[in-house]
């Protein structure tokens, strides 16, 4: 069936809590573990319709914003989230309680278990008014960012809008647009202080109430991060340091050449070569078609995988007038069809979406069989494994998209990959400063990033421009304020892809088999347990950055990118 065929229907949450309590008292007074087995299976169907009716009501609403319809049922489901939440949460206290839990955990799998704890232990009903000042607080700053008006050639834009000026050729041009996208950051510098400070001392307060000393470890126990620790992440941020930053800082001066700009400045590190940026050659249409030979030719699984997407119109990809911005992939239970969404732009972005979003699909659609649903979904630095992995691993095509542009763009992928680890790794060890630190000022916090900033990006030189100098660059980072530890996770992601990159080259048919190995067993196991399952070096583990990194520096220095 289309996806413009699926049915949607409203679902009566009523009868739902009612039905499901009804299972979960059952389960509690069951007297066997056949029968315990027997409702975990009827509430997953359950689950699958609920999250069916979300997903359907979710997408059609981000296709066409300005259907009243669906902004409706949007409206109306997450009013009732929390209440169906307040049902997992109950299921998750019976999992753990089951007399029967040994053999449950046979049947379904250990992670499961361990999972609901972690759930449990990061909720309880007495952070809930702390939850909903959590959420009015990042919605503050949402709406203080999309306040942005600035006024470039005449017209007024929003801060996205304002991305392509820092491409353009012209000098003056890039420097006048960062300089006025910073004095918007400069005039609401109290605005963006003050909802931090706030939020840090209320993930502080949630943290205390819930018996933790404060909010690393819940930070990462919310995250699902149950098989490393936070002294891991620490040694891998020391291995980033030690062993990339100087590499990184040579591609910086690789760049300033490339470009022949002697005094490098900030405005000047989105300016990649003089000769504008790759691009791919065709519109929508054409690029499917690529799409389609690219996963025909490379292999069974994933003919199979985008002849789904394709013939069931799972793929809405240009931007049109109504759409929501951004691009996603998600994926509908009861169809178990996974679901991409973006906005072509006629940027080399585009090919990112039918190669990172792709991945993101396959990996759902090669999970798509579990019956245990909270294994379909992986956590989210192993889920960007498979999307980042897949852009390597389509590297033999990126001709049929890129002709002439094909070596610019691998070289502007590859490099970038590794340019932009610093910068991950400078978030996180901030992030760790404020939730250990949660009392100082403001401008404590400032100073803060401005260290860590000259630690990991010492090539960077925002020529005086006050705010930036006074270390308030992090106030555009959306992820600092919104999903506090999770801006790692694309680094440590990025690092296992180069492996499967080195390995795509090298070693290709077995790389492809432990890729497809990853893919299936989605998010059945945490991180690095999966990881090694598929033959991919622990990042946390000393050397091992230093030996990716290896074949990296090898391919980019045989390129001359001058020439490019
Ligand atoms: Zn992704």
């Amino acid at each position: 069936m289309k996806f413009k065929d699926y049915p949607y229907t409203r679902i009566d949450i009523e009868k739902v809590m009612e039905e499901e309590n009804k299972l979960l008292l059952e389960f509690e007074n069951a007297d066997s573990f056949e029968k315990q087995s027997d409702i975990i299976d009827q509430l997953n169907e359950s689950k699958k319709k609920i999250q069916t009716s979300f997903q359907i009501a979710y997408i059609r609403n981000s296709i066409d914003t300005t259907d009243e319809f669906y902004e409706k049922e949007k409206q109306f489901l997450d009013m009732n989230a929390p209440v169906l939440g307040s049902l997992s949460n109950k299921y998750n206290k019976l999992l753990l309680e089951s007399k029967f839990r040994k053999e449950l955990e046979e049947k379904f799998g250990e992670h499961l278990f361990i999972m609901a704890e972690y759930s449990l232990k990061t909720f309880s009903e007495e952070i809930i008014p702390l939850l909903q000042e959590e959420n009015k607080l990042t919605s503050q700053y949402m709406k203080l960012q999309a306040s942005a008006k600035i006024m470039m050639d005449g017209k007024e834009h929003n801060l996205s809008q304002m991305a392509p000026y820092l491409e353009l050729q012209d000098r003056e041009k890039r420097r006048e647009a960062t300089l006025k996208t910073m004095a918007f950051f400069e005039e609401n510098e109290d605005k963006f202080d003050n909802i931090y400070h706030q939020l840090v001392h209320i993930r502080d307060a949630i943290a205390k109430k819930l018996g933790y000393e404060n909010y690393v470890q819940l930070g990462y126990d919310k995250m699902g991060r149950t098989d490393y620790t936070p002294e891991d992440v620490a040694n891998y941020r020391k291995q980033v340091y030690e062993d990339l930053v100087p590499f990184a800082t040579e591609l910086w001066d690789r760049q300033r050449e490339r470009i022949g700009q002697e005094d490098f400045k900030y405005y000047d590190e989105f300016l990649k070569f003089t000769t504008g940026n790759a691009t791919p050659k065709g519109k929508e249409e054409w690029m499917i078609e690529k799409a389609k030979k690219m996963y025909k030719e490379l292999s069974p699984e994933t003919e199979e995988f985008f002849t789904f997407m394709t013939e069931n119109g799972l793929l809405d990809l240009t931007a049109k007038k109504g759409k929501a911005g951004g691009g996603y992939c998600t994926f509908i239970s009861e169809y178990k069809a996974p679901f991409i969404f973006s906005n072509f732009n006629g940027t080399s972005g585009d090919v990112d979406v039918l190669t990172h979003e792709a991945g993101h699909a396959f990996q759902a659609f090669r999970s798509r069989n579990f019956e245990v649903l909270e294994y379909i979904g992986p956590t989210s630095e192993l889920a960007e494994v498979h999307s980042m992995s897949m852009e390597f691993f389509t590297w033999p095509w990126m001709n049929e998209f890129f002709a002439e542009d094909t070596e610019k763009y691998k070289f502007a992928h590859l490099e970038g990959a590794v340019k932009f680890v610093p910068y991950g790794v400078c978030v996180d060890e901030f992030q760790h400063f404020v939730y250990e630190n949660p009392n100082v000022t403001p401008d404590e916090r400032k100073a803060e990033w401005k260290r860590l900033e000259e630690k990991y990006l010492p090539h960077r030189d925002y020529d005086g421009i006050d705010i930036l100098e006074r270390g308030g660059f992090w106030f555009k980072q959306s992820h600092i304020f919104a999903m506090p530890f999770y801006y790692i996770d694309y680094t440590l992601a990025q690092m296992c892809a180069l492996q499967f990159w080195h390995r795509s080259r090298t070693d290709r048919e077995n790389a492809w088999k432990d890729y497809i190995k990853l893919c299936s067993s989605g998010g059945s196991k945490p991180f690095v347990h999966s990881i090694e399952a598929s033959n991919i070096k622990n990042p946390f583990v000393s050397g091992t950055i230093k030996e990716t990194l290896k074949p990296v520096k090898e391919y980019l220095n045989s390129i001359n990118d001058k020439e490019l």
